[in-house]
């Protein structure tokens, strides 16, 4: 079969290449995948700014249908349309894997780094960590339920939006437009915010989506604006989603006296300098919030069969795997939100 190999280590070396197709061990399930996005993290590997384990094929958001069954798999048929939790290799013995938290077990290693992942004709994953896709979500939606299920943890497990909250989130990329239309679905009043460059199409898709206040902070103070709608209060809710210095210090800012900042923008690197002594003295509660667990992926399943949540806005371009590099390029220059590799056209 095809797959998209990062072959060693080094900034580039990421080649389409002809690899066996996967054999099933106990347990498994081969998968034919139909849709399969190309996430930030994808990037970072091609420019060897993430952890992986080459050669591996990069790739972990995906749906696609089961097209083979190992043994001992049981409650699941072939031509079943699935999607798939990440935590492979979670060792299932230590405190995280057995608190059903197998997303912090120091073992896992996820599809698309740790071990082959979606970017392929198939990929192979442990039954048990398979979610059924709703009838009426179609392969490339459903190919946005990891990155969702990550924005349902922020905001409806670690989170506590209500109705009426005023809801800020730093961040149009595909993790803060999913967080937005979470928050607004809880009754939030929301504002998203970002900057010159996602004018054009992160923003203009949030004004699609139906954000209720998109400000494009080149043109805007968006702490002026909070004030404004609060009353000179401060934002209940700010989700950062963004991981840089200025968002960060942002979120303390504008949150009120008691409010809530969930973080999910992980900083590329640097320390970042946070001005933690205001925080301290608002009372503000943060939660930090990483990858996401099983009722999470039931939730944003369910939220996109609902259209509770709407994806197909975010999807800028299908490419076939040969033209790999093109939807790389479309999300390394920030015109796109999500590019899909359709592997079996
Ligand atoms: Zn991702
Ligand atoms: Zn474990």
């Amino acid at each position: 079969m095809k797959g998209l190999v990062k072959v060693g280590r080094g900034v580039g070396l990421v080649e389409l290449r002809e690899v066996p197709t996967p054999t099933l061990a106990p347990g498994e399930v081969l998968i034919r995948v139909k849709a399969a996005g190309i996430c930030g993290s994808d990037i970072h590997i091609f420019h060897d700014q993430f952890p992986y384990h080459p050669p591996v094929i990069l790739g972990h958001e995906f749906a696609g249908e089961i097209a083979a069954l190992g043994s001992q798999v049981q409650g699941w048929t072939k031509g079943d349309r699935v999607v798939a939790e990440l935590h492979t290799r979670a060792c299932g013995r230590c405190r995280y894997c057995r608190t059903g938290s197998q997303h912090l077990c120091p073992e896992k290693r996820a599809p698309g780094w740790g071990i082959d992942g979606a970017f392929a004709e198939y990929i192979v994953m442990p039954s048990q960590l398979l979610h059924v896709i709703p009838a009426g979500v179609s392969f490339p939606e459903a190919a946005l339920a990891e990155p969702t299920a990550i924005a349902v943890q922020a905001v409806l497990g670690k989170g506590r939006v209500q109705p009426g909250d005023l809801v800020v989130v730093l961040g149009p990329g595909p993790i803060g437009l999913l967080c937005a239309q979470i928050a607004r679905s809880c009754g939030g009043k929301v504002v998203i915010t970002g900057t010159e460059r996602d004018r054009d199409t992160r923003l203009a898709v949030a004004g699609q989506l139906g954000i209720d206040h998109v400000v494009d902070t080149s043109l805007a103070d968006p702490l002026l604006l909070i004030q404004d709608l609060s009353g000179g209060a401060g934002a209940d809710v700010v989700v950062e989603t963004a991981g840089v210095a200025a968002t960060i210090n942002q979120a303390i800012q504008m949150v009120r006296p008691q409010g809530l900042i969930l973080a999910v923008g992980i900083p590329e690197g640097e320390k970042i300098a946070v001005d933690w002594s205001r925080a301290v003295f608002k009372g503000a509660d943060v939660r930090f919030c990483f990858s996401s667990t099983f009722p999470d992926w039931e939730r944003s399943l369910a939220m996109l069969a609902t259209g509770q949540i709407a994806v197909k806005p975010m999807i800028n371009g299908l490419f076939n795997l040969e033209d790999w590099a093109q939807a790389f390029a479309l999300i390394t220059s920030g015109k796109g939100i999500k590019a899909l590799l359709i592997p079996n056209p």
